[in-house]
């Protein structure tokens, strides 16, 4: 039997978390004692010492003790309560923009006040703008922090002081388990120079104020690479069971179908280029084979990836098997489904769809016909994954744009083949950096389509400031009349989806009253969905002439009319995304165009970005470029490229790591099996069983 692991326990063992708590854990994939455990802080306040007026830094955080020498409304346009807080050093301003009355009562002059938050330089001195704020009586001795204060990534709802108090909590009530927590080889520890994996958390958590707040929160930081080191150990075990259970599994042999790819290729207006021949003979070869293929195609935008599907389909028709392809939306199966359809109904395959739009006399005559085994290749969107949906002899399974699925729903899947284990095929339109596809994708073989078609012209850029906007316009007006189709792509500031929004909206009006012939759509985030597709839909049947669209455009849909994109504030967008967005265009006959918009200055890093994927329109090439100017532990980074990261780990930073993570989990399944698999449960099983449910 297995002993049961405290720190997979829920986390509504703790006091203070009932429902509510949990489910707003759970969208931070905080599901367990031992996920709290992991959730480090990203940045630190210091709050251990009183820095006297004089010593104040720009741009840096401090606690501040005064007494106040003014208090008042400052009569501006917008009301600003203003207060001065002076030391024996010097004089501050604080401002606050909404103030109880109670609470201005108290801000009397002559009392003393202790205040903390981020210093700002203005014409008049140094101001801070809603402190937090503390009133200190004369009897009570003021008391600083004895550790730096941590800030947690959170979610609405859950505050600062919510998340010290849980994880104190969880220290004091499971400190003997926490105490036990290191289980490396000392000498491993001391080859690598890491602290124990006890004190590493605890350093993280309760950091005490030797160090820096800056160094705490570097990844090179001792501490966080220990704890990297466990998590990449934890990847490193479950790849290699994965791996091992992959190669053990049995699944059917499809050999080569000559006859039929002949035919196929025979249709096409196209020869095969040599990166798509190459690719399709290293997934004939795994076909081939009596264990479960695990391959990752990965292909530029605009490489051919639904061809190298198509084909790599017809080894298991010919057999009598099923095949489904599976992409995200609605939109991109319907896309596929005319693809295959066209390609290989010719041959005597009749291909089915399911999916939201699918009519449900249809969808049910297909489930049953794949029931059957009737229904030979079916192309759908996650309603494939629903349990109502039985396959007779599921052969292949191929994904499109593979990084919006969960792990858990790829199994699921693949479980749907009965006595054998289906092949599988994921297919991404994002190039993913060696290093980054060596560690996630490490349990895959890896295929990569990295030529263009023959005769493709490469997308012009240009790079301009915003104030070029009304020149552009006026252009566009040309375009229009010639029938060609326009992207108009307003970016995400910061984190702020409805600010994208607006500035989407305001575009939209700007150039319909600009262009008042031109028909113009908006997407954004706020569509449900279908009402998304409708309107990408529309606009690929060229019933739009422009469409204004917020990030949230579809990869992957192919609108060839298309020619022309331009790019809001394209300086705050990493070169993934940029060239993600950029593959929309330059699908037709037409020369097909892309214009970044900037809003100068331009920062030294927008700079060589935007040079960068100016001169270059290699998705390769621009997804390392990437890697080396962010990393891929940065945050916005890894929303944009789609991948979903690690939770601590941070590649390249803990590349290095990785090799020792690889050795090491090695030894541990060969030697001690168990405590390999108390790793994966604590790392993965949870999340896993929560998404089953
Ligand atoms: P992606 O790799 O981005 O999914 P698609 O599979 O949608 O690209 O292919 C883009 C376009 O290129 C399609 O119209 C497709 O028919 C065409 N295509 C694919 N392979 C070739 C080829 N070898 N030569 C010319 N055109 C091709
Ligand atoms: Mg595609």
């Amino acid at each position: 039997m297995k002993i049961s692991n405290p720190l997979l326990q829920s986390c509504n063992i703790l006091s203070g978390i009932g429902s509510l708590y949990l489910e707003k854990l759970q969208h931070l994939e905080i599901f367990n004692l031992h996920d709290l455990l992991y959730h480090l802080p990203f940045r630190y306040q210091d709050k251990t010492r009183i820095t006297a007026i004089r010593d104040l830094n720009i741009q840096q955080s401090a606690v501040i003790q005064g007494i106040i020498t003014e208090s008042h409304w400052l009569k501006t346009r917008r009301p600003i309560y203003h207060v001065q807080l002076s030391d024996e050093t010097g004089c501050v301003a604080l401002r606050f923009f909404h103030m109880p009355n109670f609470q201005q009562r108290r801000l009397s002059l002559n009392t003393t006040l202790k205040v903390f938050g981020e210093v700002k330089l203005k014409a008049y001195g140094f101001e801070l703008v809603h402190p937090e704020i503390e009133f200190i009586t004369e009897t009570e001795q003021s008391k600083v922090q004895d550790h730096f204060t941590p800030i947690y990534p959170s979610t609405h709802g859950i505050h600062q002081n919510q998340w010290r108090k849980f994880i104190q909590q969880l220290f004091n009530s499971h400190w003997d388990i926490i105490n036990q927590l290191e289980w490396l080889d000392e000498d491993l520890l001391k080859q690598l120079k890491l602290p124990n994996l006890t004190h590493a958390l605890k350093q993280l958590h309760f950091p005490s104020p030797e160090e820096s707040c800056d160094s705490l929160i570097n990844s090179l930081h001792p501490a966080r690479r220990r704890v990297a080191l466990e998590e990449l150990l934890a990847y490193s075990i479950s790849a290699q069971t994965l791996k091992k259970e992959q190669l053990q599994a049995k699944s059917q042999i499809y050999p080569d179908c000559a006859i039929l790819a002949e035919k196929l290729l025979a249709e096409l207006p196209f020869n095969l280029t040599q990166a798509q021949r190459r690719v399709l003979s290293e997934i004939k070869r795994d076909l081939n084979q009596s264990h479960p293929m695990l391959r990752l195609l990965q292909g530029d935008v605009g490489s051919g990836k639904t061809i190298v599907s198509a084909l790599a389909a017809l080894p298991i028709l010919a057999q009598g098997h099923q095949v489904a392809l599976m992409a995200p939306t609605d939109l991109l199966s319907e896309q596929h489904f005319m693809n295959l359809s066209k390609w290989l109904s010719p041959l005597g395959y009749q291909v089915y769809r399911l999916n939201r739009t699918t009519p449900n006399k249809e969808k049910k005559i297909t489930l049953s016909l794949l029931a059957e085994g009737k229904a030979q290749l079916v192309v759908g969107t996650h309603a494939l994954f629903q349990d109502k949906v039985e396959f007779l002899n599921l052969g292949l399974v191929m994904i499109d744009e593979q990084h919006r699925f969960g792990v858990v729903q790829r199994m699921k899947l693949s479980e749907k083949a009965k006595t054998h284990q289906a092949h599988q095929l994921f297919i991404t339109a994002t190039p993913i950096p060696r290093t980054l596809a060596m560690t996630q994708f490490s349990h895959f073989e890896i295929s990569i389509l990295d030529e263009l078609p023959q005769g493709r012209k490469p997308i012009q850029t240009a790079v301009m400031p915003q104030d070029k906007r009304d020149e552009i316009v006026k252009r566009l007006d040309k375009t229009i009349t010639n029938k060609g189709q326009i992207y108009w792509v307003c970016t995400r500031i910061e984190w702020d989806e409805e600010g994208e929004q607006q500035a989407a909206e305001a575009i939209a009006s700007y150039l319909q009253s600009e262009l008042p012939k031109a028909r113009i759509a908006l997407v954004h985030g706020k569509l449900k969905g279908l009402d998304k597709e409708k309107i990408m839909r529309s606009f690929k049947l060229g019933e739009f002439d422009i469409l204004v669209a917020t990030t949230v455009i579809e990869v992957g849909v192919d609108v060839p009319n298309a020619n022309i994109m331009i790019i809001e504030d394209a300086e705050k967008l990493g070169l993934a995304q940029l060239h993600q967005l950029r593959g929309r265009v330059g699908r037709g006959q037409e020369d097909a165009y892309c214009i970044l918009m900037y809003k100068p200055p331009l920062s030294l890093a927008g700079q060589t970005r935007l040079k960068i994927i100016r001169e270059s329109n290699d998705g390769f090439y621009l997804a390392e470029e990437d890697m080396k100017l962010r990393g891929y532990g940065d945050v916005m980074g890894t929303q944009q490229s789609g991948f979903k990261d690690f939770k601590i780990a941070k590649i390249p930073d803990h590349y290095d790591l990785l090799k020792y993570a690889n050795q090491y989990a090695k030894t541990l399944i060969q030697t001690t099996p168990h405590q390999a698999d108390r790793l994966m449960d604590e790392w993965y099983a949870q999340a896993d069983k929560y998404l089953k449910a």
